[in-house]
């Protein structure tokens, strides 16, 4: 199955040659003297950038507070932008990262040994199956430059996760996006969209921005559909918090792609460190696919893409059972309060599954943004994600929740 995904080593190698020149390019910021100069005399960024690159925009984080306190000269603010676990990070992930201070001048583990025998216990996989990355964000960009060349397509049911199109578009590909329906991923759409070209689908479950879920029969028949040359990656980043029983809503706890990864050979999953855990800062995510799929992502990586702290932290947050059961009644009730607080306001928001809320707002994303943030409350704009009259905002502390509301109220006048 892997001969359309992997046309040959060589070709993987010539790729990664000019993937990683076309990454210095855009990191030096020169690409807007690309498009000057490209119409220019000399025009030598003609032959350096390609049209993918091109048409590349910078991905909009979510604003961090520092930046917004030195704008605008204040303090005390809070941030609901980046679905960030408002506790902290993990006090053991913390512990861990401390007694491994004093090892920094050593390189990483570069096989990950004991953090992927901690993952492949708690997971039930092998070792082999398990790839780390700096991020899950590095895993959804090495999955594209082991086995998507320029030219192929990428599928996606969107609005979705940004960085799917991004590093599609950077590798020289094309994203065929298939509108989500009622802000849902219909995965029959999604197949009725799949072209001979295309080499992987990313499925975001529960999906970012939306916070939509599809369940584990519906994948499976998804599944059984997809040719076996065709990658499906379905990245799981918010799946924990749409596992656990007596959720916000009332449907069934939505159950991992995991379970699936042993019996089909071209499904990969993604999971991240960055939200339940509490680590978004350190960069650490994994993915989970069959060896041999895995095993080629391997042969592309950094060698030492997940440095010394993040593995010891990922490992020891692996056992933080207290942190993880705060974190997600944290969540519940935060879920549950903004919810209520939401219907009281009679604003539409969308059903969620993970730990953020999308809301339509009557002045519109953008608006709200900026109104909020004077007054010191960070949410996402939904422009960029195309869905201009939303914002997204993600569950914070109990007392950031309230603020969040206040702030909203007085904002939209209500
Ligand atoms: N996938 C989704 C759907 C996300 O929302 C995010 C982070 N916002 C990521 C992946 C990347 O997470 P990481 O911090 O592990 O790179």
């Amino acid at each position: 199955m892997l001969e359309k995904i992997i046309d040959s080593t060589t070709q993987v190698k010539r790729y990664n040659w000019k993937q990683t020149l076309l990454y210095f390019v855009e990191s030096l910021g020169y690409k807007p003297i690309a498009k000057n100069n490209s119409q220019g005399e000399n025009g030598f960024m003609n032959k350096l950038i390609h049209q993918g690159i091109e048409e590349l925009v910078p991905y909009p984080p979510g604003k961090p507070i520092e930046e917004l306190e030195r704008e605008l000269g204040i303090k005390g603010s809070i941030k609901l932008a980046s679905n960030e676990n408002p506790l902290g990070p993990s006090p053991k992930a913390l512990e861990a990262i401390r007694a491994r201070l004093s090892t920094l001048h050593r390189y990483p583990d570069g096989s990950g040994y004991y953090l992927k025998e901690k993952l492949s216990q708690k997971l039930g996989v092998n070792p082999e199956q398990l790839i780390l990355g700096n991020g899950s964000n590095e895993i959804i960009e090495l999955s594209v430059r082991t086995f998507l060349l320029p030219g192929e397509e990428a599928l996606q049911a969107f609005p979705t996760f940004l960085v799917y199109e991004k590093v599609v578009k950077a590798a020289g590909g094309t994203m065929i996006s298939v509108p989500l329906q009622d802000l849902s991923v219909n995965l029959e759409r999604v197949l009725e969209s799949l072209t001979e070209k295309v080499k992987i689908i990313f499925l975001c479950n529960p999906n970012n921005p939306t916070g939509s879920a599809f369940t584990l029969d519906q994948l499976q028949w998804f599944m059984d559909q997809v040719p076996k040359n065709v990658l499906v990656l379905v990245d799981e980043a918010y799946i924990e918090f749409s596992t656990i029983p007596g959720q916000h809503t009332a449907e069934p706890p939505i159950k991992s792609a995991l379970g699936l990864v042993n019996r089909n050979e071209n499904l990969l999953v993604l999971r991240t460190f960055s939200k339940l855990y509490g680590l978004a800062g350190l960069r650490i995510g994994y993915g989970i696919g069959p060896s041999t799929l895995v095993d080629y992502m391997n042969r592309v990586r950094q060698p030492f893409n997940a440095n010394t702290l993040a593995q010891a932290a990922a490992t020891a947050a692996l056992d933080d059972d207290e942190f993880v059961a705060q974190t997600l009644s944290l969540t519940r009730e935060g879920l549950s309060f903004l919810k209520g607080e939401l219907d009281k306001m009679g604003l539409e928001h969308f059903p969620t599954r993970a730990n953020f809320f999308l809301i339509k707002t009557p002045i519109g994303g953008r608006e709200t943004y900026e109104r909020m943030l004077r007054k010191g409350v960070i949410v996402r704009s939904m422009e960029s994600f195309g869905l201009p009259e939303f914002i997204r905002i993600s569950v914070g502390l109990p007392n950031e929740n309230q603020r969040f509301i206040q702030a909203l109220r007085e904002v939209l006048g209500l």
